[in-house]
């Protein structure tokens, strides 16, 4: 091995939406940093749909930019169409979602690397760790050399023994056009990691130019599109429609008629794959009653003809998917430009992963991503963020940074991965959350943008601006309270509408927008000050108000579980030696070792008779 002359405090291995996140959060907190990938030009790429964000999926990019990442900020830039989904619904479950152009975001992306100071992108493929006394020191790559860290995150996706399969034909490859990483896993299970198998699968790329749009449904996005960062004032690319169409009973059985070339239903593919996000096969078996299955034909970008048919991921021979994707309105001529295929590779069981990210087994070592059986950009994109800047603070020497399940998705997110572990693609949804209600979108800035500053990952400027939107937000709080209408004096169109003709007293505009049917904007008329300008300050304001009973409720569950959650348990506390456990509950304790009390209460089978015995030694111990 030749060793590089540098040394760096953090080495990101991979540039994919993990990579991305943890290479930027270490740099921009002021250590040296390397990010080694397999391909440069596939940073960010986007190896599933050109799309960010979703249900659940929206919040955890609003908590990435609250916490000063770059996921929202590159989806602004190049999103060609943005949705605000569940509108109708509470602003709980609320959530946005954009197309991506997807070669620019991934440009966009490398870009915003290659500008980013402290921070050295290099072509590589990492085939091992460098491991002294149970301490990572540096990592090997295929070329021969050897790069020296402090500390080493690795984000490796679905690379690690990759292997794709399109019907019975199998190949290794990393994903569609890219090589496997091959050696790393071995190396990772030698040293007593759990390293499962795990499978996902992707739909064809379509030829635009093949497809009948004039016989599919068209769907435009929203007007004006809303942006994803805190920082972005508007959206400014033009923006693209989507198009829906359906598959038919004559699509079913040519699906069926493929299953004995199935990879998935031959038995060929080990790996379990996402049961939410399940390839049209898998629709087509589990629900045979449906008579058809709903997909979005989405463009892949402003400058390409390929489109993404979302919901029709299959890993069935080549001959099926042409005769398949064929049966279906609007794509009876169409040309597949890239075949669908499933692929299979290694991820390791993240309970053997603190809270921080960082390995149990190998300190300095830190996990993000897919490696840790996440499925999804922004999973992955929360994690590394999350790394990147638990390995900066390590090498700093300070704590680590560890989100509440009450702070933010992305602390959910990591609290079920090293609590539960997880046996099957683990993707974000709104009902992991208990607190909903204190996790929306709308105030992910409110919630993390502190904590972002605090650790130098948002910069002043956008500081200042967060600090007066939170300024704003709570003089409007203030002045509504005793801001009214007198109803001797208000146009008597405006009382009749809201039902207040007959009443005597003064209304403060709070106790207007407490009610279901009154939005702020009917504020407008009777008052000059509140304005469509102030649009995000108001919503703010209005959903503060008329969820407050619901609110208040939550941080009185949050207030009431605050000692169990932050006590700590030493890395080395010792279970055997304490009385009073079953067998069972003791194995596991050990299994597990949780970080907090909090996180031992979750752990399936862990009593709550267990926890006071728990609590009571720990409290012994002072
Ligand atoms: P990736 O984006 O995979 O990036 C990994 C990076 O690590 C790459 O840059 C790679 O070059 C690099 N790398 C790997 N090993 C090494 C090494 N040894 N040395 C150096 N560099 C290395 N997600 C969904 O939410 N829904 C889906 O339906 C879905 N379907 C998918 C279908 C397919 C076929 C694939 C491939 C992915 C799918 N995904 C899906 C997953 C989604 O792509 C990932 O969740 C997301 O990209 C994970 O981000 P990541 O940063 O962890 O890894």
């Amino acid at each position: 091995m030749i060793v590089y002359e540098n040394r760096y405090d953090v080495i990101v291995v991979g540039g994919g939406h993990a990579g991305c996140e943890a290479a930027l959060a270490s740099a921009r907190m002021g250590c040296k940093t390397l990010m080694l990938t397999i391909n440069l030009d596939a940073i960010a790429l986007m190896s599933c749909n050109p799309a960010i964000g979703g249900l659940a999926k929206g919040h955890l990019v609003k908590e990435i930019d609250a916490l000063g990442g770059e996921m929202g900020k590159n989806i602004d830039a190049t999103g060609i169409q943005f949705r605000v989904l569940n509108t109708r619904k509470g602003p709980a479950v609320r959530a946005s979602r954009a197309q991506a152009d997807k070669q620019q975001y991934r440009l966009r992306m490398k870009w915003v690397l290659e500008g980013q100071e402290r921070l050295d992108l290099k072509q590589g493929e990492v085939t091992a760790l460098h491991v002294e006394d149970g301490q990572v020191m540096g990592v090997d790559t295929r070329g021969g050399v050897r790069f020296q860290g402090a500390t080493v995150i690795l984000t490796t996706g679905t690379f690690m023994r990759g292997l794709i399969h399109i019907g019975l034909i199998n190949y290794p490859g990393g994903r569609a056009g890219d090589i496997p990483s091959i050696g790393l896993s071995d190396q990772l299970r030698d040293i007593g990691f759990a390293v499962g198998r795990l499978k996902t699968g992707t739909p064809a790329r379509l030829d635009g130019r093949t497809i009948d749009f004039s016989q599919l449904e068209a769907q435009p996005g929203d007007d004006p599109p809303a942006p994803f960062s805190f920082s972005t004032d508007c959206i400014t690319r033009p923006q693209v429609p989507c198009y829906i169409a359906y598959t038919n009973a004559k699509s079913h059985d040519i699906i069926r008629s493929g299953l004995d070339r199935s990879p998935l239903y031959a038995g060929i593919i080990e790996g379990v794959g996402p049961r939410y996000c399940p390839s049209i096969e898998d629709k087509v078996v589990r629900f045979p009653d449906r008579d058809r299955h709903q997909t979005f034909i989405e463009p892949e970008g402003a400058d390409t003809v390929e489109y993404y048919p979302s919901g029709l991921s299959t890993s069935l021979p080549i001959d099926i998917q042409w005769t398949f994707y064929r049966s279906i309105k609007g794509l009876e001529s169409v040309e597949i430009m890239r075949p669908a295929y499933a692929i299979e590779y290694d991820y390791v069981d993240p309970i053997q992963i603190h809270a921080s990210l960082e390995t149990k087994l190998v300190r300095n070592l830190f996990h993000a991503g897919q490696i840790n059986g996440t499925s999804g950009y922004e999973e992955a994109a929360g994690q590394g963020l999350m790394a990147g800047i638990n390995a900066a603070l390590r090498v700093q020497g300070k704590d680590p940074l560890v989100l509440g399940r009450n702070e933010a998705y992305i602390g959910v997110m990591i609290d079920d991965l090293v609590t539960l572990g997880t046996r099957e693609p683990y993707r974000m949804f709104t009902s992991r959350a208990e607190y909903r209600l204190l996790l929306r979108e709308d105030n992910a800035d409110m919630r993390l943008r502190e904590t972002g500053h605090a650790i130098g990952l948002v910069p002043e400027t956008e500081y200042l601006r967060f600090s007066e939107k939170r300024g704003r937000v709570d003089a409007e709080l203030e002045r509504i309270h005793s801001a009214k209408i007198l109803p001797s004096t208000a146009d008597p169109e405006f009382l009749a509408k809201y039902e207040l003709s007959g009443l005597q007293n003064a209304v403060t505009y709070e106790q207007l927008l407490r009610r279901p049917d009154f939005s702020w904007r009917d504020l407008m008329p009777l008052d000059a000050t509140v304005t469509e300008s102030d649009a995000l300050i108001w919503e703010q304001v209005e959903i503060q108000v008329k969820y407050k009973g619901y609110i208040d409720r939550q941080l009185d569950q949050v207030a009431r579980a605050k000692g169990v959650e932050g006590a700590r348990i030493p890395e080395e506390f010792d279970y055997v030696a304490l009385s009073g456990l079953s067998t069972e509950v003791r194995e596991k304790l050990q299994k597990f070792r949780p970080d907090t009390l909090g996180q031992a209460t979750r752990i399936p089978g862990i009593t709550p008779a267990a926890i006071a015995i728990l609590s009571v030694a720990l409290k012994s111990r002072g």
